[in-house]
């Protein structure tokens, strides 16, 4: 796979080339404050004891603690993390709130654990980090294959080795554990109203035709936003494959069928599709809301979207972006489309360090503003400099970083 830190570094030095940032602050951001490598130890459930190799990358704490989630993978490794801390450490800074950048990760196949086995391992994670975490340290929060429930591990572990009872360290938690409402749909809620604030600008119409690539927290809670707000979903994917229906797919129905038959595949009324076949698909915008390196100098000239949202982290490669401005197709960038599940994070943390409890519409309604603000000014420097809405966002992100460094 493509180094996704790599392919972060030469994000920032295509943006380095547009606007002059000064050579020190460009090589300070080449490189996260540390980088730590961590080995669990796991007693099986059959007796034995496995080792798990973890991370946590604390990338930049000039706008705030270091804030970030944490990745169950089996292909999770430091590079990985690294790319994603620094994302993070823009993703904050453009969407205006008071956090710095940070992300954590274990090289595991979560499926492959038994309950208990998880449990261990979130709080062994816990365990041999709790010096470096704290509300205002290091605030880690879910991603990928991490849940609500793993946050309240995590965070009663974190309680009971440091004292601490302000459940301000970890985010994402369940609402009876300090959590806040909202945070499920926070980031497909957030790229819905980024999209809706850039659409014109953008070209599309008032009615768009969505293909979307990932079914998880973020290409679900996405996929129904949008089909409320009145756009229709063509096809959506998971890890096994997708199914496309030109007249627009029945997500309760897509659901109820892949619980019962564990895969989207066969759904009736709609085509078969591989995720291959579903980047390539006519659709007025594309959601790449699953993994890395999605779209690359193979396939990016085969895009038929008209734009494209990227819900998902790094989805595109900085070759891919390349064809894709050529082609004039749009991208709505990661550290943009995002970041309203970040900014509900903040909104818990702040919650839990007040002692208060929002409802979901005073959640939702600090939220619309945040996004709205943080896509206009991120199209207003795309056009200053003539450029991508990508390093327009950058530019957006390190501007904050730097006037407070
Ligand atoms: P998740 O684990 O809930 O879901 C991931 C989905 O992607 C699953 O449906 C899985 O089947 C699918 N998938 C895996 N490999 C695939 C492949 N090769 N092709 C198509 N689908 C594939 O994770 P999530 O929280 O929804 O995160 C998805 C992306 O969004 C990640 O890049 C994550 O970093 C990013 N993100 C998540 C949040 C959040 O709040 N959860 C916030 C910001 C960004």
């Amino acid at each position: 796979m493509q180094n996704p830190f790599q392919n972060g570094m030469t994000q920032l030095d295509k943006v380095a080339k547009i606007k002059d940032f000064g050579d020190e602050f460009i090589t300070r951001l080449r490189q996260p404050d540390r980088d730590i490598i961590i080995s669990i130890p796991v007693k099986m459930d059959d007796g034995s004891m496995k080792i798990f190799e973890g991370y946590r990358v604390e990338y930049n704490n000039t706008l705030g603690p270091y804030k970030g989630g944490i990745r169950y993978h089996q292909d999770t490794e430091i590079n990985e993390v690294k790319a994603l801390a620094f994302w993070m450490t823009l993703k904050c800074a453009v969407a205006g709130i008071p956090m710095g950048g940070g992300k954590g990760g274990i090289t595991v196949d979560p499926k492959e654990l038994s309950k208990i086995e998880l449990e261990r391992l979130s709080r062994g994670w816990v365990q041999k980090l709790s010096d470096v975490l704290g509300p205002k340290k290091d605030v880690p929060a879910p991603d990928v294959n991490t849940t609500p429930e793993i946050m309240a591990w995590m965070s009663d572990e974190y309680t009971k080795i440091t004292g601490d009872e302000t459940g301000a360290t970890f985010t994402g938690k369940p609402l009876d554990k300090g959590g806040s409402a909202g945070r499920g749909p926070a980031t497909g809620l957030g790229g819905f109203y980024v999209f809706d604030s850039l659409r014109t600008q953008i070209g599309l119409p008032d009615k768009c035709k969505v293909v979307v690539q990932g079914f998880g927290n973020v290409g679900s809670n996405a996929a129904q936003i949008f089909i409320e707000n009145g756009h229709t979903i063509i096809a959506i994917s998971d890890s096994k494959g997708g199914v496309y229906n030109e007249n627009g797919l029945d997500l309760e129905k897509l659901t109820e069928h892949k619980k019962k038959t564990g895969s989207l595949a066969d759904f009736e009324g709609s085509k078969n599709l591989t995720n291959e076949e579903l980047l390539e698909t006519e659709c007025d915008l594309l959601i790449p809301a699953a993994f890395e390196n999605q779209l690359t100098n193979t396939n990016a000239d085969k895009v038929r979207a008209k734009a494209i949202l990227e819900l998902a982290n790094g989805p595109i490669t900085p070759e891919a972006d390349e064809i894709l401005f050529k082609k004039s197709i749009p991208v709505v960038p990661d550290i943009l489309a995002n970041s309203g599940g970040v900014t509900v994070s903040y909104f818990e943390w702040d919650q839990n360090l007040k002692g208060e409890h929002w409802s979901e519409k005073e959640v939702f309604n600090k939220l619309l503003p945040m996004m709205n603000d943080a896509a206009q000014k991120t199209f207003k420097k795309a056009k200053e400099y003539s450029t991508d809405l990508r390093r327009g966002a950058f530019i957006v992100a390190l501007e904050r970083i730097q006037a407070k460094m």
